[in-house]
């Protein structure tokens, strides 16, 4: 006899029905822009913006979901000195994919990239109109310890870390749809807003997401 679970999600703002791959535990409302996390029985709720693109493009718009962690960053070196930070230019804001990457040592880290250009985005509040987002499979948590590696990284090419003490402080965070442009026949996904250009093969699952934005492959 097979003992079968069926759960299902409900919004907790609209009380409609989530929907999701099976590897998400972060949910994107279609009926009322709500974020949800549900990780180990606990339900969280964030807040959805959208980052405006910057550059011209053509073909489709694709947004991929990235968390958007305000941090602040403090050294402590092993004599207990605190190190002054302000002039190595540490991201205030970091973005770490909602969507598990492959292989970005090789294919390239969009999240990272995004950090890398150090800019304030302009965001915008979800609305009916929005381009539509997928959930996540990345749980806050987990972004949260990539923020702090990708901090330490971003350190240690200015400073010799080792022996150091660096603690990372996140702000409130926010569920952000970054615009892409998906490209068929490549099988790229070009970033609106930094420009660069990856193989779709990036995102783990991206053959969902497409199918989610009704783009073909
Ligand atoms: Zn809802």
């Amino acid at each position: 006899m097979t003992i079968a679970t069926v759960t299902e999600l409900i919004c907790n703002g609209c009380k409609s029905q989530l929907n999701g791959l099976v590897t998400d535990s972060v949910f994107v409302c279609d009926s009322c822009g709500q974020v949800v996390q549900i990780e180990k029985g606990k339900v969280q709720n964030f807040k959805l913006s959208y980052m405006q693109g910057k550059t011209e493009h053509q073909g489709r718009l694709l947004y991929l979901p990235f968390w958007m962690i305000p941090v602040e960053t403090k050294m402590v070196d092993s004599d207990d000195n605190r190190l002054d930070l302000s002039m190595m230019n540490i991201p205030g804001v970091v973005y770490i994919s909602a969507f598990y990457e492959t292989n970005t040592n090789y294919l390239g880290n969009p999240g990272r990239d995004l950090t890398d250009i150090e800019s304030v985005f302009e965001l915008k509040n979800w609305t009916s109109e929005s381009g539509k987002i997928t959930g996540g499979a990345r749980s806050l948590n987990n972004a949260l310890k990539y923020a702090r590696l990708m901090i330490i990284d971003i350190i240690d090419r200015k400073h010799d870390v080792t022996d150091s003490l660096i603690t990372i402080t996140p702000g409130v965070p926010k569920y952000v749809a970054s615009p892409f442009v998906f490209d068929a026949e490549k099988f790229s996904i070009t970033s609106t807003i930094t420009g660069k250009t990856y193989s779709a093969s990036i995102v783990e699952s991206i053959h969902q997401i497409l199918s989610e934005h009704k783009l073909t492959t």
